[in-house]
């Protein structure tokens, strides 16, 4: 459905540059929304896709798999934070953030608290456009509003503080802690973006900041979800935003750059805790089952 301005054709790209059916070429300064990494038309890319048509395109992951998706889950196993062992691939990010809100709540029950259902996040987020991702988007720029009565209501922390590189102390964590405090049995998870809000105003925050809410998880036993959507992948300096501040989250998301924008496809992790706890909750509903998600 086209906006109020009619959109852009383009006929074909290679490098950083778009032709335009008009034959103008423009520069796509934000490569595909942050996914085309590698720019369009990359001859390693391409050949990969050239080559894997020759043996299949997908098969679908309930009960089989494939070598280049195993290969893919150890590659991403051994670049990410620590403690990340678990692979689910997901067709997008706003899906593996879904995911990663129910492992979170699966890890609640598997662990005993069932009563802990709502998500603390922070003002100024954006983790997608499906209905569980909008609820813990910022509810100003996420129209929270037009959806009242329908989204599940969660709990908000103020923009996270000060700026990167900036001097970080506790009284800029402080409401986030007390939130935390007050409300821990109901808290299902934390879920922010590392060290940069992107598509919520590309801001970018101290990565001591993003220790404390490390620090304040462990503290009261809440799991921590980083959506490295955006900042997967390098786009921040490190490989992953949470590298910032040497921290590894218990779930985390990742896209985006993932496919270098040749497919969507997007990837939920899980630290092994988390993963035996929802377990036992998965394979006690449903014998030789793992996560339900189809
Ligand atoms: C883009 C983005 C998403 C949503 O990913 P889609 O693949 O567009 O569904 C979620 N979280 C963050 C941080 C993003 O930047």
């Amino acid at each position: 459905m086209p906006a109020v301005v009619d959109p852009i054709v383009v006929t074909s790209a290679r490098g950083v540059r778009l032709t335009l059916s008009d034959g103008t070429e423009v520069i796509d300064g934000m490569s595909s929304w942050w996914a085309a990494i590698h720019g369009y038309r990359h001859p390693v890319l391409d050949e990969a896709v050239r080559s894997q048509l020759g043996d299949m395109a997908h098969v679908m992951f309930g009960g089989v798999t494939h070598h280049p998706a195993v290969e893919l889950a150890e590659t991403l196993v051994d670049i990410a934070p620590a403690g990340l062992e678990h692979v689910f691939l997901a067709d997008s990010g706003s899906v593996s953030v879904e995911v990663a809100i129910k492992m979170a709540l699966q890890y609640a029950r598997g662990v005993g608290r069932s009563e802990r259902t709502r998500l603390l996040t922070v003002r100024g987020g954006y983790h997608g456009d499906t209905l569980g991702c909008m609820s813990v988007c910022d509810p100003v720029n996420g129209m929270h509003s037009m959806f009242t009565g329908m989204l599940p209501e969660q709990i908000f922390a103020p923009v996270p503080s000060p700026n990167f590189g900036e001097k970080f102390d506790d009284s800029h964590v402080a409401e986030f802690a007390d939130l935390l405090a007050a409300r821990s049995a109901e808290i299902a998870a934390v879920i922010i973006e590392p060290v940069v809000q992107g598509a919520g105003g590309m801001r970018f925050y101290s990565s001591d900041y993003l220790r404390a809410v490390r620090r304040l998880c462990d503290e009261h036993e809440v799991p921590l979800i980083a959506d490295e959507i955006a900042t997967g992948f390098g786009r921040s300096g490190e490989l992953f935003g949470c590298d910032h501040a040497d921290v590894s989250p218990d779930i985390m998301c990742a896209g985006k750059a993932l496919t270098g924008g040749y497919l969507t496809m997007a990837a939920a992790f899980r630290a092994s805790p988390v993963h035996h706890a929802a377990l036992r909750i998965e394979r006690g509903r449903h014998p030789n089952r793992g996560f339900g998600h189809g």
